[in-house]
């Protein structure tokens, strides 16, 4: 990559932003050649706790970083950005609905997308992580016409290092020994965990594990519940698994998925695999010169089939909500 790259971590100073700022500037998100100019947004309310955030980056005296921009002003944040990781999003309190989870979270995307449309480089790309994710990333791309549609993504890689870390251990194997995980879907805990074809130490991972119940029970809802384990343990939601997935997931893309494997992306349903256009899905990808491509032509059996049916209309109910919310046609 050449010249300065603008990189907009939004919702800066909560725990995932914290995460994941000396990951961007150390080189760790576009490589240790790559400069940087970081922009950090808040909202109004956390200015100060910014400032310290932004004063503790200056000491890191990272050599990369070429300019820091904290601010609570969206339009500076987002003006020229080549690379935006949207964090920043309303956390589902107890007691609150979907419905009403989704309406403030449409109010910020539909906001973010009217920005990128205005002020981002006209080929931003674009990671959300803050939840719920596919559906903030569909809205922020619905309210951003001049920016491609393929430009929006949102994070599963977290479901899929977890999928990956999982496998290794239940085969006493180290992490690199295991590749071609599917995440399907939505990231909640409908999102379907597949190992059908994922590979453990050179063999498939179903027989490498050999426990079919198992795979099809304890594994699937791991994954699903494993950020609500966290919480339950931590007292706090995962912070630095999410940054450094959010991290894996903008570095593959930009600069490619490692030979012979594959990664977990949520991406514009295009009807691969039965999934009709119009949500943000989790499909396998292989990226290569900044894009990515739908891994084709996997064998989908009738169990598989029904979970990634099932996690696809969970999304479709999202959007609906959403939309109708918005005002938005489908
Ligand atoms: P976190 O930094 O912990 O999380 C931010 C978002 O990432 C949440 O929506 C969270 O979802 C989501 N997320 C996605 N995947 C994961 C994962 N695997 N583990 C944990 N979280 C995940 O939240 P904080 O409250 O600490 O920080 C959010 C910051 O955003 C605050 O500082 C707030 O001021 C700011 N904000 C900024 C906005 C803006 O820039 N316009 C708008 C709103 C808020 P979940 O809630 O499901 O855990």
């Amino acid at each position: 990559m050449d010249g300065i790259k603008r990189v907009l971590v939004t919702g800066a100073a909560g725990n995932i932003g914290y995460a994941i700022i000396p990951l961007i500037a150390s080189g760790q998100l576009l490589g240790p050649d790559q400069p940087i100019i970081l922009h950090l947004l808040e909202i109004p309310p956390c200015k100060e706790r910014l400032e310290g955030v932004r004063m503790e980056i200056e000491d890191c005296c990272f050599p990369l970083l070429k300019g820091i921009v904290a601010t609570t002003d969206s339009k500076e944040a987002f003006t020229d950005i080549d690379i935006a990781i949207l964090v920043g999003s309303v956390p589902r309190t107890a007691g609150m609905e979907r419905k009403e989870l989704l309406s403030k979270n449409g109010t910020i995307f539909r906001e973010q997308g009217t920005l990128l449309n205005q002020y981002s480089k006209k080929n931003v790309k674009v990671a959300v992580i803050g939840n719920p994710a596919n559906t903030n990333a569909l809205i922020a791309q619905a309210y951003a016409p001049n920016i491609p549609k393929e430009n929006f993504t949102a994070m599963t890689r977290l479901d899929h290092n977890r999928a990956c870390a999982l496998l290794a251990s239940k085969t006493g194997t180290s992490y690199s020994n295991v590749k071609n995980v599917i995440i399907w879907g939505n990231h909640s805990s409908t999102q379907y965990p597949d190992v059908r074809h994922a590979v453990v130490n050179g063999k498939n991972a179903i027989e490498a594990i050999n426990d079919d119940t198992w795979l099809k029970n304890e594994f699937i809802s791991c994954i699903q519940q494993r950020g609500a384990t966290i919480i339950k343990a931590r007292g706090m939601s995962s912070a630095f698994s999410a940054a450094v997935a959010a991290v894996n997931h903008v570095h593959d893309w930009i600069l490619g998925t490692p030979e012979g494997k594959w990664t977990s992306m949520g991406v514009s349903s295009d009807g691969s695999y039965g999934i009709p256009v119009g949500v943000i899905y989790s499909y396998p990808v292989i990226c290569k010169y900044g894009k990515y491509e739908i891994v084709q032509n996997l064998k989908i059996d009738e169990y598989s089939r029904a979970l990634m049916d099932k996690t696809y209309e969970e999304l479709l109910s999202e959007k609906t909500e959403a939309y109708s919310f918005l005002g938005l046609s489908a």
